[in-house]
């Protein structure tokens, strides 16, 4: 440390890792049943934290307010949450306990006689639940959910060695195997203790208790950190799948414990002791300092998750190298990489990113977690700038690659999301269970976590992010009380009311975002026009707010085309169809009889009748249906041979109107008229009756 500039950056964060962890585990004594140590937060703190703790990171520009803090009313996610917690929460519990999933924790104990169930990463998919719900627990006391969680917290410790481990697939026969480095790469074992920790942090903050919290800092100060990480006396770790680093970092803000931070930056640069080919990073990627990356690549929900952590850990150190990658990955994410749904993720194989600009619509890959890796991923990009370009990408993966991965009944889950779908090879999209199930319980942690990703605070005021009925009850950061109500049909209506009612009048700014699809936004305060409003940005409205003022918005909600940029080839002579933060889709069954999708163009002349919307209470839930004129081709797809000569004279077509429904939507009706198909040709040389 006396110099620096001759020694390189990794041996010298490995020099400090390795003294804070030493120094902080002679103090602090991880074997008691509490494990609370000098610096945990007052019974407070754990009430007022929000989908993450970034009160006290000193590189946060924006900071979380609690779940509680906001309550969503009947609407939009009102209705999606509701069934969340009604529905698929307790489902999938049911589901985990009929495949074994909690046999594998009883059988350790002597409870359960059944042999292990499920992929070496099955012990994730509890904890994942369990941080379900514990987010659901922060938002309304749920006495039956509580005791259920409680009851599966019990069985999960129980089965936790003296050591501090715990993993109920590397045990007996292959406990030897643990964190062997081929374990390290393809085990989970470390994903799985990441979201035992998530798990534990969410139920810690619904509910104050520590059980599964003191057990996770358990398995990291009794088992992880005496025998792994830098320096000749340990072994080298490999994250395998990216998800310790930032509930690690979580773990540090949650118990103030900079052990945890620092073995989050350990694992983030990667320790060359471990040998792994080019595939191996780029696939997993992790185990080369994160900040030489220089794109996207591989596994698309470990690249999300890695760089998840890696912007906890800038919103910690303010490392500047760190920031200079993610600004560089996040530019490859929406420039060349994402989805028009806010899916990631192009190939099957891998569950990988592709090329730049690969992105097939029917063979999309879009996994529901690489979508909530996203959003994940944006919120701290978000609360690290305070720029809304990161909030629009939230919106466009929440609205759409995120939403579309539940059914509407809240019981059959996607996978994969494809943006293109065709039923006759048989694959079925939606269903209950999978056997690595990580995205239902994912999708269920996501929705009930929502509150939290309406507003932020910074110290100029109070952030709008998202749109729904609504209100908060928190304060500002001096302290101030502070309600804010919004009253709004969004997402099928462009207004909406928000009521300002700080306890006492109080000068600050309301930053209410400007969707980067909104043309044309109006707002108004007390009914005066305010000017400024520049979509995807935000509008920093400061006066002396007093109780009774009320801000009203109107958004553009006229449906939009999409074009891709032409490198993206599978979306050549396509296009997307947007309203509000929807993307739609064409579904075969809401078209006219006989005609086929593959047959199908969008009319985008100038002339062309514009789009007609309609909102069908009784369709889906409840959905703005969109009309657009088109056309069919008389040569129908099925009836062509693969190949056919150009000639002067194209196919005669004839004009048909196209029904949109909401691309979140799809596949929630009779299975076997399932096909989707979010971008749909255009201008095609039609002529004889319709001429694009
Ligand atoms: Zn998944």
């Amino acid at each position: 440390m006396n110099k620096p500039s001759q020694i390189s950056r990794r041996q010298f964060v490995g020099t400090a890792v390795s003294a804070a962890a030493a120094s902080s585990l002679a103090a602090h004594s991880f074997l008691g049943s509490s494990a609370m140590g000098a610096t945990a937060p007052s019974v407070a703190d754990w009430k007022d934290e929000g989908v993450l703790f970034v009160d006290k990171s000193p590189y946060a520009k924006l900071h979380n307010v609690p779940v509680r803090a906001v309550t969503i009313t009947e609407g939009f996610w009102g209705a999606r949450r509701q069934i969340n917690v009604d529905s698929s929460i307790p489902s999938m519990e049911k589901l985990l306990e009929a495949n074994g999933r909690m046999d594998n924790f009883l059988r350790l104990v002597g409870q359960s006689s059944a042999a292990q169930r499920g992929p070496v990463y099955s012990d994730s998919d509890v904890y994942k639940w369990t941080e379900a719900a514990g987010f659901a627990l922060q938002s309304g006391d749920r006495p039956e959910l509580h005791a259920l969680t409680n009851k599966i917290i019990k069985e999960v410790v129980a089965v936790q060695e003296p050591s501090g481990y715990l993993n109920t697939y590397y045990v007996g026969d292959k406990a030897k195997d643990r964190m062997q480095p081929d374990v390290q790469r393809w085990g989970h074992e470390l994903y799985n203790l990441g979201h035992m920790m998530q798990g534990a942090i969410a139920f810690y903050r619904a509910t104050g208790d520590r059980t599964l919290l003191d057990a996770s800092m358990r398995f990291v100060d009794g088992y992880l950190l005496p025998n792994f990480g830098p320096g000749p006396d340990k072994k080298p770790v490999f994250s395998g799948h990216p998800e310790i680093e930032m509930a690690l970092i979580e773990l540090y803000r949650t118990t103030g414990e900079k052990r945890y931070l620092d073995f989050a930056g350990y694992i983030l640069q990667g320790d060359d002791r471990i040998k792994v080919q080019k595939y191996g990073y780029v696939y997993h990627f992790c185990g080369i300092p994160f900040t030489t990356r220089t794109h996207l690549e591989g596994h698309a929900v470990r690249a999300m998750y890695a760089c998840c952590g890696a912007t906890d850990y800038y919103l910690e150190t303010g490392d500047q190298a760190y920031l200079k990658t993610l600004n560089v990955l996040w530019e490859d994410l929406v420039n060349r990489q994402m989805y028009v749904t806010g899916g990631v993720g192009a190939r099957s194989q891998g569950e990988a990113f592709g090329e730049p600009y690969e992105l097939p619509n029917f063979t999309a890959y879009g996994e529901s977690c690489a979508a909530i890796g996203n959003m994940m991923w944006n919120w701290r990009m978000l609360a690290a700038t305070g720029e809304a370009k990161y909030a629009d990408v939230i919106e466009r993966a929440l609205y759409n690659g995120i939403n579309s991965g539940m059914s509407l009944d809240g019981t059959l889950y996607c996978y994969r999301n494809p943006l293109g779908f065709d039923p006759s090879n048989g694959d079925k999209i939606r269903n209950p269970w999978y056997d690595t199930t990580c995205c239902p319980p994912n999708l269920e942690r996501t929705f009930a976590s929502l509150p939290g990703y309406l507003y932020s605070t910074s110290k100029d005021g109070l952030y709008v992010h998202l749109y729904d009925n609504s209100k908060l009850d928190w304060h500002l950061e001096d302290g101030t009380g502070l309600q804010v109500t919004q009253k709004t049909n969004y997402p099928w209506d462009g207004s909406v009311e928000i009521a300002v009612a700080p306890a006492r009048p109080t000068e600050f700014s309301l930053f209410v975002r400007i969707p980067g699809w909104s043309d044309g936004t109006q707002v108004a305060v007390n009914g005066q026009a305010v000017s400024g409003s520049t979509p995807g940005q935000y509008l920093a409205l400061r006066r002396r707010w007093a109780p009774g003022d009320t801000v009203t918005v109107k958004f553009g909600m006229s449906p939009q085309v999409i074009e891709a940029n032409p490198r993206v080839v599978d979306d050549f002579g396509r296009a997307a169809v947007q309203r509000g933060p929807l993307i739609y889709c064409l579904e075969q069954l809401d078209q006219p009889e006989g005609m086929s999708l593959f047959d199908a163009r969008l009319d985008t002349r100038q002339a062309a009748p514009r789009f007609a919307t309609e909102f069908e209470k009784d369709l889906l839930g409840g959905v703005v249906v969109i009309k657009h004129l088109g056309a069919v081709s008389e040569r129908s797809s099925s009836g062509s041979r693969l190949y056919e000569r150009l000639t002067a004279t194209a196919p005669t077509a004839r004009a048909t109107e196209l029904r949109f429904i909401p691309y979140y939507a799809w596949a929630n009706r009779a299975a076997t008229q399932m096909q989707v198909w979010t971008p749909v040709l255009r201008r095609g040389t039609l002529n004889q009756g319709v001429t694009f």
